[in-house]
């Protein structure tokens, strides 16, 4: 392991063939630790803004939160920030806020839903945000998105928020992106509806899996029906992919998914090419894409679609994984 992080940890991710893939990090924190990727990778995919909110007994402000972004997109330079909007609920808990008990807090108020629920908290994120654009090359991603009108709230409230800037003279970059995870089924199944509405898009793996296999990623009684590999998921990502190709819109898979040295020859096969991870999972990750070439990929990709189970696609990935090294 040692070796692998000193040979590939600062290499280029490109295939055999020259295809430049992206290779972003994952961070749930401002520290030293978790911000020392940053000169190793080409951005980050996913900055789980969550933390703010889950450590202490009171919620972050305005300030606080602006100074966390402005840190992070300062370590990135000119590389993108994916700042996803915070994540709050099923498994995420918020000391600071008494949020009511739910039986199925993985289908309950989480995500974009309790930012809509409580639009003076996602006001102040929203604002602390846009304030930290001028600061780097910042993207803003929503969770837990299942349909559309969902988006468009979301949308009303940054566009307020911009004038309200605007009409303080606070500066702000009007060209931020804005885009979702695609982490619920039913926005996953109507890729193509959504395309020219968001900017880009980043598949959250771990609750794509969860909520397609209907298994609570939390309960290691199912861990079983918790499939990774479940068919499914290779599907919903090879039409996510198709879709929004054709739409001439970005996809990333910043779920577990992203980073794991199976997948990572299909997630590329599909034409998937930026890939979010955390901090240890870079090394291994770089390794997989040195040695791989795009039509073994491609033809991988192909092969899984008509696989039965998730036992077999693990077989076949550890194959080809063996194979490759
Ligand atoms: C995901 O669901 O795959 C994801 C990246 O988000 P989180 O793990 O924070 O829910
Ligand atoms: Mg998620």
């Amino acid at each position: 392991r040692l070796r692998e992080e000193k040979t590939y940890l600062s290499t280029e991710p490109v295939t055999r063939d020259r295809v430049r893939l992206e290779v972003r990090l994952n961070v749930a924190a401002v520290n030293d630790r978790e911000l020392s990727g940053a000169a190793h990778t080409d951005g980050c995919g996913l900055f789980r803004t969550e933390f703010l909110y889950l450590s202490g007994d009171r919620l972050p402000g305005e300030e606080e939160q602006f100074q966390a972004y402005q840190k992070v997109l300062a370590a990135f330079g000119s590389k993108p920030v994916v700042l996803r909007t915070m994540d709050i609920g099923g498994d995420k808990q918020l000391p600071a806020l008494k949020l009511p008990k739910e039986s199925n807090p993985f289908l309950g108020i989480r995500g974009l839903r309790l930012s809509l629920d409580r639009m003076d908290l996602f006001r102040i994120q929203i604002r602390a945000a846009l304030r930290a654009s001028v600061h780097g090359n910042l993207k803003i991603m929503m969770p837990m998105v299942g349909a559309l009108d969902e988006v468009r709230a979301a949308k009303t409230v940054f566009k307020e928020e911009g004038a309200a800037l605007d009409a303080a003279g606070i500066p702000w970059d009007h060209g931020t992106e804005l885009g979702i995870m695609v982490e619920v089924p039913s926005i996953a199944l109507i890729a193509d509806l959504i395309a020219d509405e968001v900017d880009f898009v980043s598949v959250g793996t771990n609750d794509l899996t969860q909520y397609l296999c209907a298994a609570d990623r939390m309960n290691p009684a199912v861990r079983p029906y918790y499939q990774e590999y479940h068919p499914a998921v290779f599907r919903v990502l090879s039409y996510l992919a198709r879709t929004f190709q054709t739409a001439g819109k970005s996809v990333s898979v910043c779920g577990e998914l992203g980073g794991d040295p199976l997948a990572i020859p299909v997630l590329a096969g599909l034409g998937i090419h930026k890939l979010s991870m955390g901090r240890s999972s870079v090394p291994a990750a770089k390794r997989v894409i040195r040695n791989l070439n795009m039509a073994d990929a491609k033809a991988l990709a192909q092969e899984v679609q008509g696989m039965k189970t998730a036992e077999d696609i693990r077989a076949r990935l550890t194959a080809f994984a063996e194979r490759a090294t």
